[in-house]
């Protein structure tokens, strides 16, 4: 690599675009400054760099860094008029990180840098204000120390809250300037102590050490963690740049401040500047939730002028970036800084609320609106809020941070929470002070997170937002012991395994747990969906077994199900009985008997589904899984006949004893108890008992496969025991002919799971045939269905076409065929070796998850082209779990399929990612 490599690109130079080289923050320091917004001047160190230091073995910085910054540095102390290191007029700065992906505080800021004891002065002296110049230093040695040099917070905590504790102050604003010289020199023995070393004096070691930490910061523990979690992988985002930033001041007195701004809230997406700040603080206070910030409405009325001038940066950025942003500012005496801006991050209801608005404001279009959402993220919307009609106290109300409800046991740090909640699978409430972004894993654990300080841009609030979970925060009614693991509010306790309720939708806290109920749709949400219906190829239909279900689907924008699976009919607890009539019949007789008392059920069952769904298609599957699993246990029924075989034998025992005894004085009551008892026990009933387990049992092990999944199920089950099958189509052809006959627009679907072979589907389709025409004949009327086949055996996707001479319509079951594709059983992989696969990168993702495309979707590929050389209007779609995750609906669309079939609250999400899918595929075709 030549010197001639670019490291540093001053703020009024570099690309705005470019954030893989600059960092997003970087990237838009540049932007800003060049359309015009007030930033304090400064300049970015690219990823480039930090990947280069990284890689090089001799930790030192790339050739032509430090030489490149020192000419940056030099280009500042000339557009500021201070100098670095200057004692006379001190030029300051602010080291900050910043990738390609927005990490919220996974990586730390040092600001003040530049100050040592003869700059301090120089400070003082030019400002006139000691506590100012002291309260910038001892945040500098904190930072420094705590970033560059690895000092643990809690060393200078000690010291600060001693300092504190001494000077009776409540808050920090009410420590002297004597107070904050204690701090600056009780923090550099901190550091001394700590380092062995004395706190680094020179500005331009200190800048190196900083610059250098903040690399290093890109491979330490918790960004990589956090990368992990959240799959950013290098092509999205590779290496931190350094953001070197002249110092403004929000702590000069008090008409200075600092906070941060969304141009629309970003909890409920209303078109109005949200924020909070703080008066004479700085950087991270807001952030730390040291003190609680207040509204940005209160500065209108506190600094009119300021609030003013902050609507119009909202107005400049919002035209600019076209899109929320979220931003942070700094006030130094009356003058406004914007030292950063992001896009913002929302919850659904307000992603959703801004598309519409802002494609209303003629901000952005139609197909900006919809391709600006994840689709996953309307997920969100669908989360559940507590019962209305429940009658509860809150016990403390803190900021409703992130919206939802949820209940736990409250667990009071990160490490219990990640054993409570992930090891052993409980429920649990983070209940915190304050978070930091060391209690990541207790986030990922929590059903929701609570603290007792902190405002609305808490890193508790971004945090859980970010991962769409209910967050209360600054509930200051509340005070946490982490050491005893308890809380009190007011004079009640609630102690760790107690549960909680949150309701980060309007910031109260209850102690117990509260019942829950589904959300509504909103208005824009419809307004958003019906764009997107109309932007979409694919259609979305609903797997769902149930008329609720089908409600659901249907509220949900389903057109259709693709997907109702018979077992679960079967599964219901009233008819469980009679299935298992119908599986231990020893004769067809009995097995008929069993299916007649069925067929009317199952009619019922497919005429309701009909009638809710006219005039979309209701695709039912006939049944599937092995039928042992309707069966018991086979362990279980050995143990329950050694049960009854003891009780036999203390039956006979107790009714000799009764006998014995006459039981002629006993009192009427005992003797009336002693006598049923004893019926129940009758030695025959318990013989009988017997008899029938071991009836069970012995059907148990006829039936018994070592590899059910592989074994006698779906279509095979068809054909060996042809009566089930027959029972459930005539149910369906009859279910069809009563609501078609009443003038109903019901539309059957028949599909026969796992064939391998054309000659399984002749074999139904010849009872399908059969029945028809019985039906037909018994309603005198012609039923309409249509017949077809789910693929999702590797056989059918290669025999496709044969396949298509006998079905109307394909659908694939990619949890099956991805299962035989790849050879694995989802639960041996998933519990065995497929995160091992995942981590060491041998399988990118869970293919259960997200669709293989190159390898299953190759498969589906084939099997759409070979079916429709046959018949070309064959219908197509998945009702796999994949159905409804965004990538694997945005390959069905590519691939041609006609429709996706997801679960009911997946729907809407579906018909995004599928109005998501065909814009992109137009947007391929337009280069
Ligand atoms: P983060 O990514 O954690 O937000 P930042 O680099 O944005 O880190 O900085 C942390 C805090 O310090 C923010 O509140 C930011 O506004 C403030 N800050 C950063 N640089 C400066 C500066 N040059 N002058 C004043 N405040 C600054
Ligand atoms: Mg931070
Ligand atoms: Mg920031």
């Amino acid at each position: 690599m030549s010197t001639q490599q670019k490291w540093a690109f001053a703020f009024e130079d570099g690309d705005g675009k470019n954030k893989k080289l600059l960092g997003g923050k970087g990237a838009n320091l540049c932007e800003m400054t060049q359309i015009g917004l007030n930033v304090p001047p400064g300049f970015v160190i690219s990823t480039e760099a930090c990947l280069a230091y990284l890689e090089d073995t001799s930790h030192a910085l790339p050739t032509g860094v430090m030489d490149q910054v020192r000419a940056e540095m030099t280009a500042l102390e000339q557009k500021t008029g201070k100098g670095f290191g200057n004692p006379e007029k001190p030029l300051l700065v602010s080291v900050r990180s910043g990738s390609a992906m927005s990490m919220p505080g996974m990586m730390d800021t040092i600001l003040n840098l530049g100050l040592n004891q003869d700059t301090l002065q120089g400070e003082i002296r030019a400002t006139g204000d000691a506590r100012f110049g002291y309260d910038a230093y001892r945040r500098f040695v904190q930072l420094f120390g705590k970033v560059a040099l690895g000092v643990p917070d809690e060393k200078f905590d000690h010291e600060f809250d001693e300092v504190k504790r001494a000077a009776h102050a409540k808050q920090d604003v009410d420590l002297s300037a004597a107070d904050l010289k204690d701090i600056s020199e009780r923090f550099l023995k901190v550091v001394e102590e700590f380092t062995g070393r004395p706190f680094p004096s020179d500005p331009y070691e200190q800048l190196e050490i900083a610059i250098k930490a903040v690399f290093n910061s890109w491979s330490g523990k918790r960004a990589v963690d956090y990368r992990t979690q959240f799959k950013i992988t290098p092509d999205m985002a590779n290496g931190t740049a350094v953001n070197v930033c002249t110092m403004v001041f929000g702590n000069r007195g008090d008409d200075s401040a600092t906070g941060v701004g969304f141009t629309r809230n970003p909890g409920t997406g209303e078109n109005k500047l949200y924020g909070e700040y703080l008066v004479n603080a700085q950087g991270e206070d807001v952030v730390a939730g040291i003190r609680t910030p207040k509204p940005l409405d209160r500065l209108r009325v506190e600094m009119p002028q300021m609030a003013k001038e902050l609507d119009e940066l909202r107005d400049k950025l919002e035209t600019h970036y076209k899109e929320v942003q979220d931003f942070e500012f700094t006030i130094e005496r009356g003058q406004l800084y914007c030292l950063q801006t992001r896009n913002g991050k929302m919850n659904a209801t307000a992603l959703v609320r801004t598309s519409v608005e802002m494609e209303q404001e003629g901000l952005i279009t139609k197909d900006q609106a919809l391709l600006r959402i994840d689709p996953t993220a309307l997920e969100q919307m669908l989360f559940p809020r507590l019962d209305p009609s429940f009658k509860a106290e809150a016990v403390a109300t803190g900021l409703p941070a992130s919206p939802g409800a949820a209940s736990g046991i409250a667990v009071f740090d990160a490490d219990r929470a990640e054993q409570m909640g992930r090891d052993l699978g409980q429920k649990v409430i983070l209940v915190r002070e304050e978070t930091k972004p060391e209690d990541i894993h207790g986030f990922f654990a929590a059903q929701g997170i609570l603290t007792s300080r902190g405002g609305k841009t808490s890193h508790a609030a971004v945090v859980a937002r970010g991962m769409g979970k209910p967050c209360v925060a600054g509930a200051e009614g509340i005070s946490v012991d982490v050491s005893r693991r308890e809380a009190m509010v007011g004079d009640t306790q609630f102690k760790e395994g107690d549960t909680i309720t949150i309701d980060g939708s309007n910031g109260r806290v209850y102690l117990g747990a509260i019942p829950t109920v589904e959300p509504e749709f909103t208005e824009e949400l419809s307004v958003l969906l019906s764009w997107a219906d109309e932007k979409a190829r694919l259609k979305v239909m609903a797997n769902a077994d149930t008329p609720d279900d089908a409600r659901t689907a249907l509220k949900y924008g389903a057109v259709g199900i693709g997907l109702a699976r018979t077992e679960r009919m079967f599964n219901d607890v009233d008819r469980l009985p009679t299935v298992i009539e119908m599986i231990v019949a020893e004769t067809p007789e009995t097995r008929q008997a069993a299916l007649d008392k069925l067929l009317p059920l199952q009619r019922e069952d497919f005429r309701q589904l009909f009638e809710v769904m006219a005039p979309h298609p209701v695709t039912i599957r006939l049944l599937d899984p092995p039928i042992h699993e309707f069966l018991p246990d086979e362990h279980q029924l050995e143990q329950e006949i050694a049960d009854l075989r003891g009780l036999a034998q203390s039956t006979r025992g107790m009714t000799a004893l009764a006998g014995a005894m006459g039981l002629l004085h006993a009192p009427e009551e005992t003797r009336r108890e002693f006598d049923a008892l004893r019926r129940t026990l009758d030695p025959m009933l318990v013989e009988d008992a017997i008899a029938k387990k071991e009836a069970m049992l012995r059907k148990v092990r006829v039936l018994y496969e070592t590899n059910p999944m592989l074994g006698h199920r779906g279509v095979r089950l068809g054909i060996t025991f042809p009566e089930i099958y027959q029972m459930q189509i005539r149910a369906i052809l009859e279910a069809a002919a009563e609501c078609q006959k009443a003038g109903m627009d019901a539309h059957p679907q028949i599909k026969v799971p796992q064939v391998c072979t054309a000659q399984e589907l002749l074999k139904v389709k010849a009872y399908v045939d059969e029945l028809h025409q019985l039906v037909q004949a018994d309603y005198g009327f012609p039923v309409k269905f249509k017949f077809g086949t789910m693929i999702e055996v590797v056989r059918a996707c290669m025999r496709a076409e044969s396949l298509a001479e006998e079905a109307e319509f394909f659908s694939f079951g990619t949890n099956d065929l991805t299962q035989a594709a790849f050879s694995f059983s989802r639960e041996d992989a998933e519990n065995k070796f497929l995160p091992l696969y995942n981590q060491s990168n041998i399988l990118h993702d869970n293919p259960f998850e997200v669709l293989d495309v190159k390898g299953v979707g190759k498969l589906m590929e084939l099997a759409v082209e070979w079916g429709r050389k046959v018949k070309p209007d064959l219908h197509v779609g998945i009702c796999g779990e994949h159905g409804g995750h965004p990538a694997s609906i945005a390959f069905c669309d590519q691939a041609g399929l006609d429709y996706v079939s997801c679960s009911g609250p997946r729907v809407p999400v579906a018909r995004l990612a599928a109005a998501q899918a065909a814009l992109q595929q137009a947007g391929r075709k337009d280069l």
